[in-house]
């Protein structure tokens, strides 16, 4: 191609791209979602519906990024930078090593599932148990203060939601896991309200929350469903199925039952406001995400 087609970028530029979205001309802000498998995730449906609900020029991708690389990746949001960032499976723990600093909730997690910016630092959070705690009361007007609760797991989703249940004035928050030693190290963060049981506890609890990995496609049941019955609250965090067996299991029994994308849903807007400064439009970005799964279940 000649030269004299092409033009010097200070001439051409201005008129070629006046007009041209900002995006064209670098001004959008990027936000992105770090890990490994990151492919099914419906973090970028979540947030683009949440960008373009508000008319904000912002875009969200999902990197792959291998693990042990998450410092590459902070390194990437310093130096381009991105306006936010989150952090999923196998990252949580390294990006709370990696920040300038945690917030509170993330600090006593050791783990980190959103990253933003104060002035001109990187700041770790944790957002997934206020997102338990956001769904339970908006979506399910159930308020924990004083409740009896059961935790089945002790992963890094059931350490977030111990420790939100307790700030959220759970009255006990026990914990039921396969691995005894996890489940007393996840039972310490809800300090004196934390203790670690057995799963016939589900059956005294005012809510049972799965947050094992059972329920994902293998029909699997974390607790013995004739534990459950009517006055209780059960949350399973798995949503894809959106009927997972429990949730199935639960409802046969007569108890109040729901999957985890409120939770999604909700870390999601925490994240958001923390990026943004603006309340997420919570709506747009659910229907966004139901219609997300929806596609992929008849594409499946
Ligand atoms: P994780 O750290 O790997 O923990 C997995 C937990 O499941 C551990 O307690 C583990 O017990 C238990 N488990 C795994 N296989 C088991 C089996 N065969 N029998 C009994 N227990 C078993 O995972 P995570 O990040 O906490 O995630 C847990 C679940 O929550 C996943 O389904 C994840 O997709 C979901 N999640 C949902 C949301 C949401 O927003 N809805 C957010 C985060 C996570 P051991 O300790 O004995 O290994």
């Amino acid at each position: 191609m000649a030269a004299a087609d092409v033009g010097p970028p200070d001439e051409r530029w201005p008129d070629h791209l006046s007009g041209a979205p900002r995006a064209a001309r670098g001004l959008t802000d990027v936000a992105v979602v770090i890990g490994e498998p990151v492919e099914h995730s419906l973090s970028p449906t979540i947030h683009n519906a949440a960008f373009e609900a508000l008319g904000l020029d912002w875009a969200y991708f999902a990197l792959a990024v291998p693990r042990g690389h998450a410092d590459r990746a902070i390194d990437a949001m310093r130096a381009l930078p991105f306006a936010g960032m989150s952090v999923t499976m196998p990252h949580k723990d390294a990006v709370a090593g990696l920040v300038d600093s945690c917030t509170p909730v993330a600090a006593k997690l050791g783990a980190v599932n959103c990253v933003f910016w104060r002035a001109d630092e990187l700041v770790g959070h944790n957002t997934d148990g206020a997102g338990l705690v956001d769904a339970l009361r908006g979506d399910e007007g159930f308020d924990p203060d004083g409740r009896r609760a059961v935790v089945l797991g002790a992963g890094g989703a059931a350490r977030a939601i111990v420790l939100a249940l307790a700030d959220a004035g759970c009255a006990e928050v026990t914990v039921v896991n396969r691995t005894a030693s996890r489940a007393e190290l996840t039972a310490r963060l809800a300090g004196d309200r934390g203790r670690v049981g057995v799963e016939a506890d589900v059956a005294d609890a005012d809510l049972v929350v799965n947050a094992t990995s059972l329920g994902m496609g293998d029909g699997a049941l974390p607790c013995d469903p004739d534990r459950l019955g009517p006055g209780q609250l059960v949350v399973d965090l798995v949503y894809d199925p959106p009927i997972t067996p429990l949730v199935a299991a639960a409802r046969d029994r007569g108890v109040v039952a729901t999957n985890g994308l409120g939770m999604l849903i909700h870390q999601a807007a925490h994240a958001f406001r923390s990026w943004t400064g603006q309340d997420a439009p919570v709506a747009a970005m659910s229907a966004a995400a139901s219609a997300e799964l929806a596609a992929r279940r008849r594409h499946a």
